[in-house]
């Protein structure tokens, strides 16, 4: 299966929450950091992405980049 890592455009992300709902896999998160628009912005914590490019597709403001990693 292939393995992705995600890349979070941290100040343009609004902490709805959308994209951690959507992850199949739930390697994503809700930051204790604050960006500097005041809000908390999604991240990935643990490894399992799986490159599905649900998240990105999921997010309203483009926030999030999908990496394939090549093994
Ligand atoms: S690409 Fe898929 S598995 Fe990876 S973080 Fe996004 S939704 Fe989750
Ligand atoms: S869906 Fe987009 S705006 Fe919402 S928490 Fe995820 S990255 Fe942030």
């Amino acid at each position: 299966m292939a393995k992705g890592r995600v890349e979070v455009r941290e100040e343009f992300c609004k902490s709805c929450g959308l994209c951690v709902a959507a992850c199949p896999k739930k390697v994503l998160r809700i930051s204790d950091s604050i960006n500097p628009r005041g809000y908390r912005p999604a991240e990935q914590f643990q490894d399992g992405c799986i490159a599905c490019g649900i998240c990105a597709r999921t997010c309203p403001d483009v926030v999030l980049t999908v990496y394939r990693i090549d093994e």
